[in-house]
């Protein structure tokens, strides 16, 4: 099929060179010239494992065009636009920032394909689509929207085995097309309406972090009543109705998705009609976690009497680079701003921010390294060397 792909963030173009390596062909469009610049170089603008080896796949590469104007991509022969745009959270209002999605939706509103398969990737509550709908003056059932799943250090993987793929929309055939772009995916087709599709994400994105939250709860209470973490952790999980997955404790959750998207789930409903004291709360224990996590290494530090602190994972979690409501960084601030030296090591990323890998070999001075999430084997030796030559202090959080 002949897809244009609008956005190429980590949804977009995942999705993209996933879908032109299935032999479609696919243009990119994106109004960051820059990444566009990049990718026609046949270079990626992020890190996701695996991306690269599809990426600059020979015949891959051919399927896959990159544009920055709307007006450069020729319309009249596009079975399906994937609107993948960011959606994040606008602090001032804390509530989801439609502009880019808006400004999508109007190029898409001008054209003359009326056959076109208009479908909404980005996470966005249906009554902000309605408004959006309301004022370039688009009929909202015309619309589809298939939300994504796909985690970041695993999109390449979860694109080709998704664990379920959810379409909603209300026009049976916008629907077929989708369901025959997607006709060789080993898994189940959800096909719904365009409210209870993105209640799947959003749920979906609410249920996870109020899984992650339960843990670093259980975290905290294991160390105050002085048990062995390990040991209750695995002994929980070992319930074959809790299930060891996704059940690892962590110096607080974080991402580009999490985040917004429970603080929007919480605009969902209107709270002096409807309670929903869980959902409403995971935010606020993930902040007791992140002051905690703060605390633990803050007290840790000071009783060792060490030199400073260094935090080793800078994203929100192994394999990214993607630094968007990280942890790390919040913990980096709050340590910072109590006046104790702290630096951010990262293997992945270069940054005059972050301590540089020579620097970091060399450290001359015991310190309170703190693993914020599983690093490699190499990486993980080359700590321990210097752990042992310079009697630093390997500090855990997610193996307290
Ligand atoms: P991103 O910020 O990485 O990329 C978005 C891209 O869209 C950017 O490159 C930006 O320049 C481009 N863009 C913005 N407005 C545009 C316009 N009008 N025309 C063309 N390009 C435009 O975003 P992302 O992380 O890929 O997320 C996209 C959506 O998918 C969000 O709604 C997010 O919540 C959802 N989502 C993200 C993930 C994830 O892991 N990142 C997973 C599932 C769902």
């Amino acid at each position: 099929m002949n897809i244009v792909i609008i956005g190429t963030g980590y949804v977009g173009l995942v999705t993209g060179v996933g879908l032109a390596s299935l032999g479609n062909s696919v243009t990119f469009i994106d109004l960051d010239i820059e990444k566009i610049n990049k990718l026609s170089n046949k270079s990626l603008p992020f890190y996701e494992p695996g991306l690269d080896k599809h990426f600059e796949d020979k015949k891959t590469f051919e399927n896959m065009q990159f544009v920055s104007k709307y007006s450069e991509i020729d319309w009249d022969d596009k079975d399906i636009v994937f609107i993948c745009v960011q959606t994040p959270n606008n602090l001032e209002t804390n509530s989801v920032d439609t502009k880019f999605l808006e400004s999508a939706i109007n190029e898409v509103n001008s054209l003359d394909n009326k056959d076109l398969v208009t479908t909404i990737k980005s996470t966005i509550p249906p009554y902000e689509i309605e408004k959006i709908c309301n004022k370039v003056g688009l009929e909202s059932s015309s619309l589809t929207f298939n939300p994504e799943f796909l985690r970041e250090g695993t999109a390449v993987d979860d694109f080709f085995n998704p664990d379920r793929i959810v379409l909603g929309g209300n026009d049976l055939s916008k629907i077929e097309k989708l369901e025959e772009l997607y006709s060789n995916f080993d898994c189940e087709v959800i096909v719904t309406d365009p409210i209870s599709s993105q209640l799947i994400k959003y749920l979906a994105n609410t249920y996870l972090p109020l899984r992650l939250s339960f843990v670093n709860e259980a975290t905290r209470l294991v160390k105050s009543s002085g048990g062995n973490l390990s040991d209750v952790l695995k002994g929980v999980g070992m319930d074959s109705r809790i299930g060891s997955h996704y059940f690892r404790p962590s110096p607080a959750w974080g991402g580009s998705c999490f985040p917004k998207d429970v603080v929007e789930v919480n605009n969902f409903y209107d709270s002096s009609e409807l309670e929903l004291p869980l959902i409403s709360n995971i935010i606020e224990s993930n902040k007791i976690q992140t002051n905690w996590t703060t605390k633990m290494l803050e007290s840790t530090y000071k009783d060792k009497n060490l030199k400073g602190i260094i935090l080793v994972g800078a994203a929100f979690k192994e394999d990214t680079d993607d630094l968007r409501n990280s942890p790390t960084i919040e913990i980096y601030n709050q340590i910072k701003e109590d006046g104790i030296n702290v630096k951010i090591y990262d293997s992945m990323i270069e940054s005059d921010e972050f301590l540089t890998l020579e620097s970091f070999e060399n450290l001359d001075s015991p310190h309170l390294i703190a693993l914020m999430y599983p690093v490699n084997e190499n990486l993980l030796n080359k700590i321990n060397d210097i752990v042992s030559k310079t009697e630093s202090f390997l500090y855990i959080p997610w193996q307290l």
